[in-house]
């Protein structure tokens, strides 16, 4: 590792690859809000100091190696490990969700302020949600906000087909809200309810600490993880296999 030039980084690991008979390759949210990929060497074995430190959806201060792929974990400590997290399902199943949006909107060559601190709220609100309907809102008002954040924001106000404010109908194909004659022309448009629409509002303007005190009932919450589903599968034009499995469950 001699010559290689180091930096210092605190990231949230967002993944997990086994490599090898010991090692992992970590996929990881900089601080900065760059992807990077670390190998951590030693990080399967047994009793291995290194192990808690890179658990998955771990916050860890890391000092890597810059490699031409792949950068390599010289050190790290811990600083959040989001231990309420651990051995709850549901809680695991949540912050899946939210990892593997973090995972599809960060990229190696683009940093960005706004995705390592929103993950981190994230990742705390999936441990302190009250239940599992507030579980659902926190992954969907996550990939609500990325998204909208990225430059998928939906048009709500209005239909974004024809601009008639009457909306009744929601498309992530078209870009948000539709009236009923405008939604007619669009495969995969959903009926929705004013206060539905209203939700989807919410999730997008309001704080995570808003949305964990804002009580909400099964069916609602249900809803808004498939609206959040649909909007981040269509334009991300990803598989959200964890997303998926929040909402099978
Ligand atoms: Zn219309």
């Amino acid at each position: 590792m001699a010559g290689r030039r180091t930096f210092r980084t605190r990231a949230v690991v967002l993944d997990r690859t086994k490599l090898g008979e010991t090692d992992l390759i970590l996929t990881l949210l900089a601080e900065d809000g760059r992807e990077l990929r670390a190998v951590a060497k030693g990080a399967r074995k047994p009793g291995g100091r290194l192990a808690a430190r890179v658990e998955l959806f771990s916050e860890t201060d890391f000092l890597l190696a810059a490699g031409r792929s792949l950068d390599v974990v010289s050190e790290a400590s811990l600083r959040d490990a989001h231990d309420r997290l651990r051995g709850d399902y549901e809680r695991v199943a949540a912050a899946s969700a939210v990892a593997e949006v973090a995972r599809l909107t960060c990229f190696e060559d683009a940093p960005d302020a706004f995705l390592y601190p929103i993950c981190s709220r994230a990742l705390a609100a999936c441990e302190e949600a009250a239940d599992q309907p507030h579980l659902d809102l926190v992954a969907a008002a996550y990939a609500w906000k990325v998204l909208a954040h990225g430059g998928w924001r939906p048009e709500l106000s209005a239909c974004c087909a024809c601009g008639d404010r009457a909306v009744s109908w929601l498309s992530a194909a078209a870009g948000g809200a539709l009236c009923s004659s405008c939604a007619r022309e669009v495969a995969g448009a959903q009926e929705v309810s004013a206060s539905q629409l209203a939700w989807v509002r919410a999730l997008l303007g309001c704080t995570f600490d808003e949305l964990l005190a804002q009580p909400v009932d099964a069916e609602t919450a249900v809803f808004l993880l498939g609206t959040a589903h649909a909007w981040a599968a269509t334009h991300l034009d990803a598989r959200l296999r964890a997303m998926e499995f929040c909402l099978s469950a």
